[in-house]
């Protein structure tokens, strides 16, 4: 989710001031790994609500959000995320066909 709101940022929010922060994931009280960031202040709070979610996900197993039997985002979020993930699917998938392109 990290690469995918980094991506959005990049190519969506050119020009907004961007901010550079790391998060640390965190999963049962135990730090996992830091993520270092840089994307603007509508994207952070984005980002930072998107782990915060994920990490109170009640589910053992997590199923992908999208399939989730209770999603537990705001609706105005959630919608924001959808469309942070299908353009950031988008051009990674892009990205995937220009590399098999240029070879
Ligand atoms: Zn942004």
């Amino acid at each position: 989710m990290h690469r995918f709101i980094q991506l959005h940022c990049d190519k969506k929010h050119q020009d907004v001031p961007k901010k550079k922060g790391v998060l640390e994931v965190s999963f049962k009280e135990e730090s996992l790994c830091e993520l270092p960031y840089h994307i603007c202040e509508e994207c952070e709070t984005l980002f930072i609500y998107g782990y915060g979610k994920l990490k109170n996900c009640p589910h053992e197993h997590k199923p992908s959000c999208r399939k989730c039997p209770d999603p537990c985002y705001d609706k105005p979020m959630w919608k924001k995320m959808a469309q942070v993930m299908s353009f950031s699917g988008m051009q990674l998938g892009l990205t995937k066909i220009r590399k098999i392109f240029s070879k």
